[in-house]
């Protein structure tokens, strides 16, 4: 299995190994696999009886070609340990009626990116190898809060691998800056910078621009590598707990093998939901995706009208990970419905223009599968106090805004079949405002938010988020904006 770029004529030239250790294609496009592997109802039928690593480790496989199954086994097993998630990688909860909540939140970072986090970095290791790299990958990461973490945690301990974390020093709440401050492992360090989110990732991207930064590190044996979204090993992780949630789905008898089932996913970058698309090509009978937005709801405004248009408002909002005026994702979608000519000429348009438009027949397309709803700032408050007091279900507030969209297209489409939910955050993630909509007056801070919603709601706070107040800082250090660069040397040279 080759892989190319989403903007290239070319054929597929490169090796899985490559393009994780690559991440982005040299032409700017994103890369994607020269076909999509099938996955058949035998297979299914055995990866019922599976374990959750076991399942990733087969999936894996079957797009990872210069991977051999005993080493994506072993890195399944430890990224997926029962010991990281404790409960299980992936477990299906049910709201009500065929509506189930696919919770991808118990891993070490409370949030869903850790399903790709834990995994990625394992690979990217075995990257370096299998490439012939003799130089310490040195991951850089600009945060506004929960993406370090998660890949703090990811990266930690990882051979062949250091991180260093930059996030703006009062731009990241109380939680978040503790979470990070107490990070452990070998190989991590954590530095706050005085200015905000874009002068953090303006100062990492000046750093990877950096020629004579470059040749430093090289001198020294390191050369920077990135921990992006975009990268073919975050994405492929995540295929698997769609295919995971259906063998769940026929294990508790909620469908029969062929019956298909709905999914819902609360949507940034569209990263999450690609990957259910890309489950859907394989064979996993997928019916609908919903892609949820909550007030930027620029695709949803894409998906009804296939206009793309970033010229708007931004809105911050309570589910913060959705806060996206770019949606670099989609160019995969674009890719596989449009092809490479017409996804690089839309995305020239993105970049001169802000805006393109997709031809009638790639709309038309695209609705076949994909249909867009968006929630609002009250609409979402309202769906997380009404699914507790009627369902006695806590949701955080980005799973809130998938439920509201799941209810309104099931009343919309009159729709039967099971419907899953991405559940993407444990609600201690978003703990001030889970309780201010479940009790209707604000904690009397973030710290405390986590104990009063406890009472308040008879759940539990989940291990990565418990005594936070009580572990040892280890990281304590900011730096002028300016200082960044001399900040990373200083790391490499301690
Ligand atoms: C990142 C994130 C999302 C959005 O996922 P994408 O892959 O960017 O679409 C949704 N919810 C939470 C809690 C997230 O952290």
């Amino acid at each position: 299995m080759l892989f190319k770029s989403t903007r290239s004529t070319q054929q597929a030239t490169e090796s899985a190994a490559q393009v994780i250790k690559q991440g982005l294609a040299n032409d700017g496009g994103l890369f994607v696999p020269e076909s999509i592997p099938a996955l058949t109802e035998e297979e299914i039928k055995v990866l019922c009886g599976d374990s959750y690593p076991v399942r990733a480790a087969k999936i894996l496989s079957k797009f990872l070609g210069d991977y051999t199954y005993e080493e994506l086994l072993e890195d399944c097993e430890k990224a997926y340990s029962e010991s990281s998630f404790v409960g299980g990688a992936a477990p299906m909860v049910n709201i009500h009626d065929n509506l189930e909540s696919l919770e991808l939140w118990h891993g070490p970072t409370a949030a869903f990116k850790d399903m790709a986090l834990q995994i990625m970095p394992r690979l990217l290791s075995r990257a370096l190898v299998k490439t012939g790299e003799k130089r310490t990958a040195l991951i850089l990461v600009a945060t506004s809060g929960d993406t370090g973490k998660a890949a703090l945690e990811g990266y930690k301990d990882v051979d062949g691998i250091k991180i260093m974390v930059f996030y703006p020093v009062d731009g990241v709440s109380r939680v978040q800056k503790l979470q990070m401050a107490t990070q452990t492992g070998s190989n991590v360090n954590v530095c706050a910078i005085r200015g905000n989110f874009d002068d953090a990732q303006n100062g990492v991207k000046a750093i990877f621009g950096d020629k004579a930064m470059a040749d430093a590190l090289n001198e020294k044996g390191y050369f920077f590598s990135s921990a992006n979204s975009i990268n073919w090993g975050r994405l492929a992780p995540q295929i698997v707990y769609y295919v995971s949630a259906y063998c769940d789905l026929l294990n508790a008898g909620k469908c029969k093998m062929g019956d298909s089932f709905n999914v819902c996913v609360p949507t940034g970058n569209f990263g999450n939901i690609f990957a259910a698309y890309l489950a859907k090509l394989m064979g996993l009978p997928i019916g609908k995706l919903i892609c949820a937005s909550n007030s930027n709801n620029i695709l949803t405004d894409f998906l009804r009208t296939g206009t793309y248009d970033r010229n708007r408002d931004f809105y911050l909002t309570m589910s913060p990970s959705m806060d996206i005026l770019i949606s670099s994702n989609l160019e995969r979608l674009l890719y596989f419905v449009a092809g490479s000519e017409k996804t690089a000429s839309y995305m020239e348009d993105l970049k001169n223009k802000g805006v393109y438009s997709v031809e009638a027949d790639v709309l038309a397309e695209i609705q076949k599968n994909f249909i867009g709803y968006y929630t609002d700032e009250k609409e979402t408050a309202a769906t997380i106090k009404a699914t507790f007091e009627k369902y006695n279900y806590l949701a955080d507030t980005h799973t809130a805004v998938a439920i509201h969209a799941a209810e309104a297209y099931v009343a919309e489409s009159g729709d039967k079949a099971p419907m899953v939910i991405d559940s993407t955050a444990s609600p201690y993630k978003f703990a001030n405002n889970v309780y201010l909509a479940v009790v209707g007056k604000d904690a009397p801070s973030e710290l405390e938010a986590l104990d009063e919603l406890e009472k308040a709601t008879n759940t539990k706070i989940p291990y990565p988020l418990s005594g936070l107040a009580e572990r040892k800082v280890n990281f304590t250090k900011t730096v002028d904006k300016s200082e960044m660069a001399n900040a990373v040397l200083e790391y490499l040279n301690a």
